[in-house]
């Protein structure tokens, strides 16, 4: 803190000078009525109080993230959780023998979650948490191809040309092929097909893939791919030809809803195929930030030669992960949630996020001008509407018009084209999760009519475009 009376210099701007005194009102002082440093390095010591007032403020430009309809992830959570946060603001996850009881809480999370996703081996299961949903594509990604080429090295063959077959998928598999240097045979979307079929998968099958990756809940569009048909077509040909070639499901969101809201719904390990699950904690895990799960369906499915034995307390423990030092705040969250939430609670919570998905999809496709292309049934894919232009008509607008129109009311309803090869199709998407609640939908639906009003009275001159849109999808 200043002394007090001194005359201080503002970085900036030496000349200018002020007397500063412990109690100045924060904007009054000195340091914030000349800003601070943006660029060079700060030279002194600032007042705690006006610089966490002054970082404060400059996160009130990001919006408000509750209505923010573009991210997948969580944006609110229970004060509980904010408590647990701070008391594990000091654990590392990586130090297993210092923290044991993390370590500990940690493996409780991978055994539920091997009993939620069916795993054979349920009581010995094998995964790890990860930062996201991207980590642990990287390793259930690694772990294949690491067996594709044990595989092959012992049958005497190459191990130069592995490929990996993906519908549209999230950029975590564009990353992991380019950085583990794999060939990505991406399924393209076309006109009135936008998910991977079994035909569009075993027409790119051969002897170097390592494995195909169906999503459970596509990031365009929200629908779960069909993990069944394509553990049916693979079984159909491993008959025929002899190639056994794995499944890993990006479950990303799926793997937090279909367990609840689809149980039917055969994607899991129940499918013997499905070798390894992702999922991401932060999503409909309904965790903090930071944490994600990879699962592999028994031992022998991670290669030795991925894992890393740390001891912790009384035992031996793997170490599987891309990162060393990692927060553990969020793992314990997570288990925070599943033990407060259970079966029942998550149920309940991700039916409430359907159900105003479909009043969204119902009321959006009275609005006249869109064409629903995904209404969020819960059967189908994640609590989440998509919508286009209705085909074949001008409505004078365009969908980024709409979304520019809506940040008006601080709502962040993101358009954008979709990927190869329907780049000329422009959709919208709202992303329903825990806390956008019926209510807040009846205002998003109310400032959409609004938003439309507005368009036709003041009729757009130059519309905005995909090039011109902030690219705020995930
Ligand atoms: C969000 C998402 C990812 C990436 O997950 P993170 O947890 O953000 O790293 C991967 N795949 C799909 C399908 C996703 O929705």
């Amino acid at each position: 803190m200043p002394k007090q009376g001194v005359s201080t210099q503002n970085d900036r701007n030496p000349m200018y000078t002020q007397t500063e005194n412990a109690d100045d009102e924060t904007y009054g002082s000195s340091e914030l009525a000349m800003g601070l440093p943006k660029s060079s390095f700060p030279d002194v010591e600032r007042d705690p109080r006006r610089i966490y007032a002054a970082v404060r403020d400059e996160l009130m430009l990001d919006g408000n993230s509750r209505q923010n309809l573009a991210t997948f992830c969580q944006t609110w959570e229970e004060p509980e959780i904010h408590q647990l946060m701070d008391a594990c603001i000091d654990k590392n996850m990586v130090d297993k023998d210092e923290y044991p009881q993390t370590a500990e809480i940690e493996a409780r999370c991978v055994q539920m979650l091997a009993d939620l996703w069916h795993s054979p081996a349920s009581d010995h299961a094998v995964g790890c948490s990860t930062t996201g949903s991207s980590e642990a594509a990287m390793l259930g990604g690694l772990a294949m191809k690491r067996r594709w080429e044990a595989r092959r090295q012992a049958e005497g063959k190459p191990t130069d040309k592995p490929n990996l077959i993906t519908g549209p998928v999230q950029i975590c598999w564009h990353k992991f092929t380019r950085y583990w240097d794999i060939e990505h045979r991406e399924i393209p979307m076309d006109k009135g097909r936008l998910l991977m079929t079994p035909e569009e998968v075993l027409s790119r099958c051969d002897e170097n893939t390592i494995g195909v990756v169906p999503t459970l809940g596509v990031t365009f569009t929200g629908e779960y791919e069909p993990v069944k048909q394509i553990n049916d077509a693979l079984d159909k040909l491993q008959a025929d030809t002899g190639l056994d070639i794995p499944i890993h499901v990006d479950g990303a969101s799926g793997g937090f809803l279909a367990p609840f809201c689809a149980p039917e719904l055969e994607w899991d390990f129940r499918l013997p195929r499905v070798s390894s699950i992702n999922a991401s904690g932060h999503k409909f895990g309904l965790a903090p930030l930071g944490v994600g799960w990879v699962l592999w369906r028994e031992e022998k499915d991670l290669p030795e030669s991925m894992v890393f034995w740390v001891n912790y307390l009384g035992g031996n423990m793997r170490d599987i992960a891309l990162n060393f030092s990692r927060p553990g705040g969020q793992i314990v969250c997570q288990y925070y949630n599943f033990l407060r939430l259970g079966r029942e609670g998550y149920s309940k919570v991700h039916g409430a996020c359907y159900r105003s998905a479909e009043y969204l999809a119902d009321e959006i496709s009275k609005m006249g001008p869109f064409e629903i292309v995904f209404g969020g049934d819960m059967a189908r894919g994640i609590p989440a509407v998509s919508w286009k232009l209705k085909e074949g008509t001008d409505p004078g607008f365009t969908l980024f018009d709409l979304a520019d129109r809506l940040r008006v009311r601080g709502w962040q309803v993101p358009a954008y084209t979709l990927p190869s090869n329907c780049q000329d199709q422009a959709i919208q998407r709202i992303l329903v999760r825990n806390g956008v609640s019926q209510d807040l939908c009846t205002l998003l639906i109310e400032h959409m009519k609004a938003a439309l009003d507005h368009i036709e009275a003041h009729p757009v001159k130059e519309s905005l475009t995909s090039e011109d849109a902030s690219g705020f999808h995930h």
